[in-house]
């Protein structure tokens, strides 16, 4: 297989795969091929996340068969015969993406938006198996975090973007709906970057709790999910910030909260659109509101090249995750992991191997 260097590997391995939508089971399979520039990992831990729901339904471009999961983490288990860096043993992270680096886009140096973009774990293999194939120049190592939490590196990556795109500004208000795995990394990175009093409005319960414990904000403003109670609690927030906020990010994914958060956009400040909607769902905004207040609305979307930095904070604990993977599942769990999954079990998931 033209590898340098490598474990005793097995023939086969076991995997999770699917046949077409919905239609899955553990295979036993032929290790992935390992080109000259790619490493091969044994999965430790393999994030789950709301995508491989959709990928489940057959969407978000899947295709199949496939062995989804795309926040793998493992060991360098081999390496082709052009990699240099790794030793076999590394603990490491794949960034699930292959760019091509000659589309209009990549030739722009706009890599986000490549043409021919290739999604392990969407569109080829990814890690809900034994062992994984990824591009050298893809996979990264890190040292302190557990397995199981580095699987949040790929989602911290995609908070890194974030910040990116918003680039705050010293001494930035800033208000985050939503409580989820990726906000409540973006929160703790804006309020390290900038924000001065960072706010978290979200329904109570797990996730408003694990906010508090990673201590991902300087206030907390619970949101019942009943529409009334919700909506004068918002007034109240808004009466206690009469200039309103530097930053809104809405991390929700409702359209609905999109729509009332720009009221809490100070004059000049920034919306972000940072979940993930339904392609059917729309929005009415005042454009005169937009224009004569100056109001940035901004969408962040996915990561390219930030996993270093999603590692710089993240293994030296300058972000807290712990306690975000709540709950972790065997390959064989796979059809309770989506149950807890839909049900809102869970606040992330992941799959471990030994
Ligand atoms: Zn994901
Ligand atoms: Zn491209």
């Amino acid at each position: 297989m033209g590898s340098m260097d490598s474990f005793d590997l097995p023939r086969s391995m076991r995997a999770l795969e699917y046949t077409e939508a919905q239609k899955f089971s553990i295979v036993e399979k032929p290790l992935p091929k390992i080109r000259e520039h790619d490493v091969l990992i044994k999965v430790k831990a393999c994030g789950v996340c709301g995508t491989d729901l959709h990928i489940h339904d057959g969407e978000f471009g899947a295709q199949f068969p496939l062995v989804p999961g795309h926040e793998t983490v493992g060991l360098v288990a081999a390496y082709g015969s052009q990699v240099t860096g790794f030793s076999i043993g590394d603990r490491v992270v794949a960034d699930n993406s292959e760019l091509c680096g000659h589309c209009h886009y990549c030739r722009r140096g706009k890599e986000l938006f490549c043409e021919n973009f290739i999604a392990h774990g969407v569109m080829v293999d990814g890690g809900f198996a034994e062992y994984a194939t990824y591009p050298a120049h893809r996979v990264f190592k890190f040292k302190n975090l557990s397995d199981v939490d580095a699987t949040l590196l790929e989602p911290a990556a995609c908070a890194a973007h974030g910040l990116d795109k918003i680039a705050p500004q010293m001494g930035s208000k800033v208000l985050l709906f939503g409580a989820g795995p990726t906000g409540l990394m973006l929160a703790q990175l804006l309020r390290q970057n900038g924000g001065c009093h960072t706010v978290i409005a979200a329904p109570g319960g797990l996730k408003m709790e694990l906010a508090r414990s990673l201590d991902a904000a300087d206030e907390y403003v619970e949101l019942p999910r009943d529409g009334d109670t919700a909506a004068k609690r918002m007034e109240q927030l808004r009466t206690e910030h009469p200039y309103g906020f530097d930053i809104v990010v809405e991390a929700t994914g409702s359209a609905r909260i999109l729509e009332k958060a720009i009221h809490f956009v100070t004059k000049g400040g920034k919306l972000v659109v940072y979940g993930v909607y339904g392609d059917e769902d729309r929005v009415s905004f005042s454009p005169n509101m937009i224009f004569k207040e100056e109001i940035h609305v901004l969408g962040s979307f996915s990561q390219t090249c930030k996993f270093p930095a999603a590692i710089d904070y993240l293994d030296r604990k300058r972000i807290k995750v712990d306690g975000i993977v709540s709950k972790t599942f065997t390959l064989d769990e796979w059809e309770a992991c989506l149950n807890a999954m839909k049900k809102k079990l869970v606040i992330k998931a992941a799959i471990v191997f030994d």
